[in-house]
């Protein structure tokens, strides 16, 4: 039996973490001659061997492009290619398959809304709300586009335990706000943040709602009419899916008035140059070949998902968190960042004595990834006046003892500083 099934054998949840673990292939491996403790799950997650196996076997056999081959490897490739759209579509409650768009991630979705929907509506003097709790790319796509069009982009405060400041947001919306975006679980801190209530007060100012979903996704079924929300938008590698790969949902008579992101083939209906006219919904915002086996792995690890007990597996990380935060407690000197409850997944904290990079470091040696630095959320930094924190987040394949791994590699750490 391997380290890492006899530590999820003992885990007290009731969720089958061994069996989920297995399998996972990178999470049985050692690094710097240790089990591997993969704590790093807000960045990225691993892949179930499910999606390395549909990866490898459209690779292996069904390679051709999509949508123009007049060939059987073009025709499965292309039947595989939009079959995950609706696997897709099905897993976040979109109504229609072709209200997705394939996009590189989150930050390339939130780059097309800014660019086709801002540019296109945005005038001098609007606004675009931000919490100040966004990832870099849910707010420097709307610096640009704001600088361009004269339009201003003010963030909504938080309070000191990393929470939406209702109030303040309630105040921002005036006549002046036209888009409202906003993450649904912080990267940096781990917030829930109430966006149902937030689109319902952004839709009744007249102001659309964006919701980055990245953190949310892999941790809670979605359903993006019941959120209320305009656009959603998430990436296939923090879902256990590949990197470069990614969804953006948006409401039909939005994205068919938004004009073209990206110019090029596939994208268009007729090119001529007395002028060009654009193809039909998802297709208008796909210029180019995209990326087909990583829109393959991304249905597989939603497929694989779909078969996991969700209610099950939530309250599994809970319990995660829940050990963390109690064993955070009888170690001096650490400071925990963000709130006590609505949080999921991350433990973000500051060891006194000790900087963030070089807790990263030390931890590694023990074989513990966990992630250190801003979290690109400079100014949620700012606002707690921290240049970075040391950040463990957790899994649905986590168990209680890396948990307590994670505090004893502290205790160590503690010791060498002492
Ligand atoms: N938003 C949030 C909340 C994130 O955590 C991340 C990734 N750290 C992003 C957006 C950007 O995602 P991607 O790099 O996959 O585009």
């Amino acid at each position: 039996m391997s380290m890492a099934t006899a530590q999820a054998q003992s885990s007290p949840s009731a969720f089958d973490v061994a069996a989920v673990r297995a399998q996972f292939p990178a999470l049985h491996q050692q690094v710097n001659n240790q089990p591997l403790i993969y704590l790093d799950n807000a960045a990225t997650t691993q892949k179930p061997q499910v999606v390395i196996d549909a990866i490898t076997r459209y690779y292996s056999f069904d390679n051709a492009n999509v949508h123009r081959g007049a060939h059987c490897l073009s025709s499965r490739a292309t039947e595989a290619f939009e079959e995950s759209r609706k696997v897709v579509a099905d897993f976040i409650g979109s109504p229609n398959h072709d209200q997705i768009i394939w996009v590189r991630g989150v930050t390339e979705a939130i780059n097309l809304v800014a660019s086709s929907w801002g540019r296109s509506s945005l005038r001098a003097g609007d606004r675009v709300l931000v919490s100040t709790l966004e990832h870099h790319s849910d707010i420097v796509p709307w610096q640009l586009i704001c600088a361009e069009c004269k339009a201003e982009v003010v963030p909504i405060e938080v309070s000191d335990d990393g929470i939406i400041d209702m109030d303040a947001y309630t105040t921002l919306l005036d006549g002046r706000v036209k888009m409202v975006a906003i993450n649904q679980v912080s990267n940096a801190l781990g917030t829930i943040n109430p966006v149902k209530e937030i689109a319902k007060l952004a839709r009744e100012a007249g102001a659309l709602t964006l919701v980055d979903g990245a953190q949310a996704v892999a941790h809670w079924p979605i359903d993006v009419t019941e959120l209320g929300c305009d656009f959603y938008a998430f990436s296939g590698h923090k879902l256990f899916g590949p990197t470069g790969i990614g969804a953006l949902w948006g409401r039909r008579e939005l994205l068919e008035n938004m004009p073209p992101f990206h110019g090029g083939g596939e994208m268009i209906q007729r090119v001529s140059f007395e002028g060009t006219t654009f193809n039909d919904l998802p297709f208008k915002f796909e210029a180019g070949t995209p990326h087909i086996a990583g829109v393959i792995g991304l249905a597989a690890a939603v497929r694989w998902l779909q078969g996991i007990d969700r209610k099950a597996a939530t309250d599994h990380e809970a319990q995660l968190l829940a050990r963390c935060d109690e064993l955070a407690q009888s170690v001096p000197g650490l400071q925990r960042l963000g709130p006590d409850c609505n949080r999921i997944s991350v433990f973000s904290f500051l060891l006194e004595g000790t900087h963030p990079e070089d807790l990263g470091t030390l931890l590694d040696q023990q074989g513990i990834a966990i992630r250190t630095g801003h979290h690109c959320a400079q100014p949620l930094m700012s606002r707690f006046d921290v240049p970075g924190t040391a950040r463990a987040s957790f899994s649905l394949y986590n168990t209680h003892e890396e948990v307590d791994a994670l505090f004893s590699g502290l205790e160590k750490i503690q010791t060498l500083f002492t």
